[in-house]
């Protein structure tokens, strides 16, 4: 129950970061969302208050902004901005991937940035918060013409980043393919082979299971939800956004669990198969996404099913769902449609999908099961955590080994969410037990290094 004091707190505390990060909606939307649940829990823990943690917490420590110039394949000089908000580095070195996509702008990557602290707080492993990215749009451009952007981006990059310092890895337009030419670059600058980027391809010090660990995670996640309402996955339907690396590892693992998943998308529409996406189908998907690159629609002309030009999923029936496209891809009406549907439950793969508008309406229906994406998208930097383990270690762990880790981490996840997060009644606040939980370890670390 939040008091009229604390409704007077959070709002004063709002207006304060808004005046100081003015258009930065997404920033903004990303902290409204944390101090919702952060200042009820600190309203009798002075401590907190007086040494302004949750204001120190919400200012970088540093951003670091930069001109990225590089060479099309015609010879026209082109010009992009990089970015690395360096977040904060209490419980550990600077972790988060980097975003190549023409809507990146600070906003976005602030509050990638912050979320970022609080979901690898969550991990339990040594992993302060960062995030980074560019306005370049890798769709359209040739292998090479990616490259040199790789290249020219991580000239810059390297002077800020290090093992012990600040450690990038992919994000939405970085995959495996962009992080072995910035990895390459990086190398050949410092002459130092080291793990300072994490999604490595496996010949070069990666871990197994780090492409699948983001999809994997937030089934896993899901699983832990419904076990602790004596539910499962199996034979469940499922809409699933996205068909990228997050969306499409988490197909996977639903169908090997033997749930049905019948929606897919990308940014131009999406694809609804009644039957069910098998196994063969999803690898067909996989091929046309990673090596092709071509459209979701074409799905229709191989298989069959419907295909729905400019909208999102969330209008067809089904249990689980699955955001893993992107920011903001439900709105308060899809969150009504799921609700009428009769969804169970909701995993969050992509960052911050849900609208604030939707939280409130899903948060009237508590029948509905929630996990906000710093829980349910942690694998991915979970198991980058890992890499850099075997990397410090010089070891390369089997694939069953860094799995069985991935899921004792997701179901430390989970149980910090019960315990932060249940009412009295029994309902599990998901997004409160995350955030306090997530929350409580950077604050002490802070604490205890004194005003700084
Ligand atoms: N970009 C991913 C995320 O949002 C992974 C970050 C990482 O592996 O460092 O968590």
């Amino acid at each position: 129950m939040v008091s009229t004091h604390q409704a007077d707190d959070l709002n004063s505390f709002l207006a304060g970061v808004e005046r100081r990060n003015p258009g930065e909606p997404e920033f903004l939307q990303a902290v409204q969302e944390v101090a919702m649940d952060i200042i009820p829990y600190i309203a009798d823990k002075p401590i907190y208050k007086d040494l302004m943690i949750l204001e120190r917490m919400t200012e970088p420590d540093r951003i670091v902004t930069f001109r990225v110039v590089w060479e099309d394949d015609d010879g026209n000089v082109r010009v992009n901005r990089g970015f690395r908000v360096q977040q904060n580095n209490a419980i550990g070195p600077y972790k988060g991937g980097i975003r190549f996509h023409p809507t990146v702008n600070q906003s976005v990557l602030k509050f990638l940035a912050f979320e970022q602290v609080f979901k690898n707080s969550l991990t339990g492993l040594p992993m302060g918060g960062g995030k980074g990215g560019a306005d370049f749009n890798p769709k359209g451009k040739s292998d090479r013409e990616v490259m040199r952007f790789c290249q020219a981006f991580m000239t810059e990059l390297s002077k800020h980043i290090g093992p012990d310092t600040d450690v990038p890895a992919g994000d939405i337009g970085v995959g495996a393919r962009e992080v072995g030419y910035m990895f390459g670059q990086y190398k050949r600058l410092m002459n130092r082979f080291e793990g300072v980027l994490t999604g490595k391809a496996l010949e070069f010090g990666g871990s197994r299971i780090r492409p699948e660990a983001t999809g994997y995670g937030c089934v896993y996640m899901m699983e832990e939800m419904l076990a602790h309402h004596k539910e499962s996955i199996e034979g469940r339907s499922c809409a699933v956004s996205g068909s990228g690396n997050v969306a499409t590892y988490c197909a996977e693992k639903l169908i090997e669990l033997g749930a049905k998943v019948i929606t897919l998308s990308d940014s131009a529409g999406f694809i609804h198969d009644p039957s069910g996406i098998t196994h063969d189908k999803l690898m067909w998907i996989m091929e046309l996404k990673n090596k092709r690159r071509g459209r979701i629609e074409e799905y229709v002309r191989e298989f069959g099913g419907e295909y729905f030009e400019g909208e999102r999923p969330w209008n067809v029936p089904c249990e689980l769902a699955f955001p893993c496209a992107t920011q903001n891809e439900i709105d308060k009406s899809d969150a009504e449609k799921l609700i009428k549907n009769g969804c169970r439950a909701i995993a969050e793969g992509a960052n911050m999908p849900t609208t604030p508008e939707a939280i409130k309406v899903i948060q009237g229906k508590k029948e509905l099961l929630h996990s906000p994406s710093k829980a349910a998208n942690a694998g991915g930097v979970a198991v980058s955590g890992l890499e850099m383990s075997q990397n410090s270690l010089r070891l390369q762990w089997s694939r069953d080994e860094v799995d069985d880790h991935l899921h004792k981490i997701i179901r430390g996840i989970h149980d910090q969410c019960v315990e932060f997060g249940t009412a009295a009644d029994g309902h599990v606040d998901y997004f409160k037990g995350a955030n306090v939980a997530g929350f409580n370890k950077v604050a002490s670390a802070m604490i205890a290094y004194g005003v700084m």
